[in-house]
């Protein structure tokens, strides 16, 4: 066994040595990197505005909730009002400004909209009470999980995960975060989406079935929330499809506008 430690050390050279013979989830210990580190591959940075601010808001994680509005599981038919909330995820780099252009994405006939209120986490929480879940909101947003409807269906009728269907390259376009202490805890408020000037959903924050400290301590049993992590609240009814040359305008009442133009697909 020891030869063995030893050899297996001696293979993994390129791994500091504190790291392989200490490492501690709990002390939450990662590569040690500073300013001088040099990077083959070097790491990117996915961020945010912050309304008011220079400063932005690096994205850590997208976590989504599935149906959460009654309205949109009705048109949906495919789960029971009463189920208890779950939860999805895209990669931070799926995020996309506020006003950008984006191709209509590969690997789909049916590429459609659903406005959410997004929330942005700004402190760290692991299973935390739905009484103390808003003391982690840095603020609040308005974006769009934009969805393959026809691979979420496909994945959906495999009995598949949903990353086909959710989790692609410009899945999550979202505005500025607006800080809590601006914004306040929404919890009713019209909720819209335009498509070429035409209203296409309409619901309210107060229809939401779980809430935004539900939802929180919820994804907090399931997962150890950290700054920068986002979380998309789900969508009312009138989901639909997009064609190129769409423009979107997404709408949480006290927010600002959220645009997205579709372009034709990439070559
Ligand atoms: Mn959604």
């Amino acid at each position: 066994m020891y030869t063995f430690l030893i050899r297996y050390r001696q293979y993994c050279t390129h791994i500091p040595l504190s790291l392989w013979t200490h490492y501690d989830f709990e002390k939450d210990d990662r590569m040690p990197v500073n300013a001088s580190t040099n990077y083959a591959v070097a790491p990117e940075v996915h961020a945010l505005p912050i309304a008011g601010s220079s400063d932005l808001f690096a994205v850590r994680r997208i976590y989504c909730v599935g149906r959460n509005y009654l309205d949109h599981i009705r048109e949906m038919k495919e789960a029971d009002e009463r189920d208890p909330p779950f939860f999805f995820q895209k990669p931070a780099d799926a995020l996309v400004q506020n006003r950008a252009s984006i191709p209509y994405p590969d690997d789909t006939q049916d590429f459609q909209y659903e406005i959410e209120l997004v929330v942005a986490i700004g402190a760290q929480g692991r299973k935390v009470s739905v009484a103390k879940a808003l003391d982690l909101v840095f603020g609040y947003g308005v974006g769009l999980d934009m969805t393959r409807r026809d691979r979420q269906r496909d994945a959906r009728d495999r009995r598949l995960p949903w990353e086909m269907g959710k989790s692609f390259d410009g899945s999550a376009p979202c505005t500025a975060i607006v800080p809590v202490a601006k914004s306040g805890h929404p919890d009713r408020g019209a909720i819209t989406l335009h498509v070429n000037g035409v209203e296409k959903q309409r619901g309210d924050l107060s229809e939401l079935i779980w809430k935004v400290p539900e939802i929180i301590a919820n994804l907090s049993m399931q997962y150890e929330l950290r700054p920068g992590d986002l979380i998309f609240t789900g969508t009312p009814a009138g989901v639909g499809p997009l064609v190129p040359g769409d423009r979107i305008v997404g709408e949480i009442a006290g927010f600002e506008q959220l645009h997205l133009h579709i372009t034709e697909p990439r070559a």
